[in-house]
């Protein structure tokens, strides 16, 4: 649908909705108008989920149906009452306004499920935490007393109950929606403010019962009463708006899970639901009679396990982070090997266990021939791929016990445990033999002699590298062991 045709829908529904303020008094007049609007509603979600791909109408369709049946039933309902005199629940219409809970439940799940294929542990604890707190309150205050009314028929009872859960079980999708990654666009936004104001407009009946209850009966206030029925209207018309709205295409678009946040409107909200059952008490408490102490103590029990389980949540999210940041900081982003950090890390460790054990260790310092040069041909891209692939052939050259690290630049170095020189330095031809391209290092050899700093030892082995460069590249040279305590410190 083109943008003007969106625009006009929108100005005229903006327009009906607002006319409904000034109807003629009389239930067919008020009836006509909300049915018309919610069929409108159906038909553009209809005319929208048509411009989509197969797979991506069936959400559509749900809530489709849940706004055609609910906005049918309220010409069912005036039926019911005016022609055939009945008020009692369950009406006729029961059926009809409803469907549109699991309808509409049903497809806010698929189109979750499309957006995040994968399990969003988060997103879930999120939406019942809010689920449960509300739900406890919706308990307390419209469940059970719906349950005990008196005078009532069980099947009566039962259609009471009913709609608060309904209601609960579209908050939870949708909170569960809000919460879940995914393309935002106003599609997006139109549709959750479609179900934000079908709730609002529910909890609105509710909160009027309870104070007609109190004696209040805004009821009887027309413009009142009709102002909560524009509630439902706007819902039907935003559905229908999300669908004609181009970005519905990307409404069902699978997104990457969003990194979990925890920004503080949604802290305020998990706060606030959390809070719930004590507040109820607390009301009890100060009313002199505690009328629903299991409710929330079980409320209350599950809402501090959520509490609880979003915490581990976290403390694990962090551990996992932080171990990657650890991974991250210890590895050289080209080759992929151990960089200078971890080596230096490293390096002590092995000396302290030959120490312990006595096994002979030696490093190894390698470096490029005429790397410069090789850049200065190939181009900067090709040295790097010199790079790695000749680390990765170093790796498997050397043997498996063996440490390849890139020590900076074109320098790498090697820990070579358990070696003398002699196997040391087999090992180090290999390396050298597999060097790729027709490329060449020089490398120093060096044995840790029992006593040295790590330093000293990489000190001893860069000599030989030297030595090594001078004596013309491409071999690799054993450095002699201190000759006496004296020069070692003066070096
Ligand atoms: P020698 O045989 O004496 O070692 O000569 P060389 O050219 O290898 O040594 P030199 O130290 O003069 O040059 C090292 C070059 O390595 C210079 C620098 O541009 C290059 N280099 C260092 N790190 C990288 C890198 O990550 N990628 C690429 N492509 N080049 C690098
Ligand atoms: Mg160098
Ligand atoms: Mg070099």
């Amino acid at each position: 649908m083109r943008g003007t045709d969106r625009r006009a829908y929108a100005v005229a529904m903006a327009v009906v909705i607002a006319g409904y303020q000034l109807l003629p008094d009389g239930p067919w007049w008020t009836a006509a108008w909300q049915v018309g609007i919610g069929w409108a509603g159906t038909a553009a979600i209809l005319a929208g989920a048509r411009r989509l791909p197969w797979r991506d109408r069936l959400p559509w369709w749900c809530f489709a149906l849940g706004i055609f049946a609910n906005s049918s039933g309220i010409a069912v309902a005036v039926y019911a009452e005016s022609v055939l005199g009945r008020v009692d629940l369950p009406t006729p219409a029961d059926p009809l306004f409803l469907v549109l809970y699991p309808a509409c439940a049903l497809g806010l799940a698929l189109l979750i499920r499309r957006r995040e294929p994968g399990r969003n542990w988060t997103a879930m604890v999120d939406a019942t935490t809010i689920t449960t707190g509300l739900g406890l309150l919706a308990w307390v205050y419209v469940i059970e007393p719906a349950a005990q009314e008196a005078g009532m028929s069980l099947l009566g009872r039962a259609v009471q109950v009913a709609y608060p859960v309904g209601d609960l079980l579209l908050l939870a999708m949708l909170t569960r929606l809000l919460r879940a990654g995914g393309v935002r666009g106003a599609s997006f936004w139109w549709l959750a403010g479609s179900f934000t104001a079908f709730l609002a407009g529910d909890t609105t009946w509710v909160v009027l019962g309870n104070l007609g209850d109190a004696g209040w009966a805004l009821e009887e206030v027309l413009w009142f009463r009709r102002g909560i029925d524009m509630m439902f209207l706007t819902a039907f018309a935003l559905a229908g708006l999300a669908a004609l709205h181009l970005g519905a295409r990307e409404l069902a678009r699978t997104a990457a899970p969003l990194p979990p946040r925890l920004g503080r409107l949604q802290l305020a909200a998990l706060t606030g639901a959390s809070l719930i059952a004590p507040a109820i008490l607390a009301g009890q408490v100060a009313s002199g009679r505690v009328t629903d102490g299991p409710a929330i103590v079980v409320g209350s029990t599950a809402l501090f396990l959520l509490v609880v389980t979003r915490m581990a949540q976290l403390v694990r999210q962090v551990e996992r982070q932080s171990r990657q940041v650890r991974e991250l900081s210890r590895t050289d982003d080209l080759t992929g090997l151990p960089n200078r950090r971890a080596w230096n890390d490293e390096l002590p460790r092995a000396l302290e266990r030959s120490r312990r054990d006595g096994a002979p260790v030696c490093v190894a310092v390698l470096d490029l021939d005429r790397f410069k040069q090789f850049n200065d041909s190939y181009g900067h891209p090709a040295g790097d791929r010199l790079l790695k692939e000749a680390s990765a052939a170093w790796h498997s050259a050397l043997r498996e016990v063996d440490t390849l690290a890139r020590y900076g630049g074109e320098e790498f170095t090697v820990l070579l445990p358990g070696a003398d020189l002699a196997s040391a330095r087999a090992a180090t031809e290999r390396a050298l033999a597999a060097t790729p391209l027709g490329q060449t290092f020089s490398a120093g050899l060096a044995l840790w002699d029992g006593t040295e700093t790590s330093d000293e030892l990489i000190a001893r082995a860069d000599a030989a590298l030297y030595a090594a460069k001078g004596a013309g590249r491409d071999r690799i040279v054993a450095a002699d062991p201190w000759p006496d305590v004296h020069m070692r410190r003066s070096q």
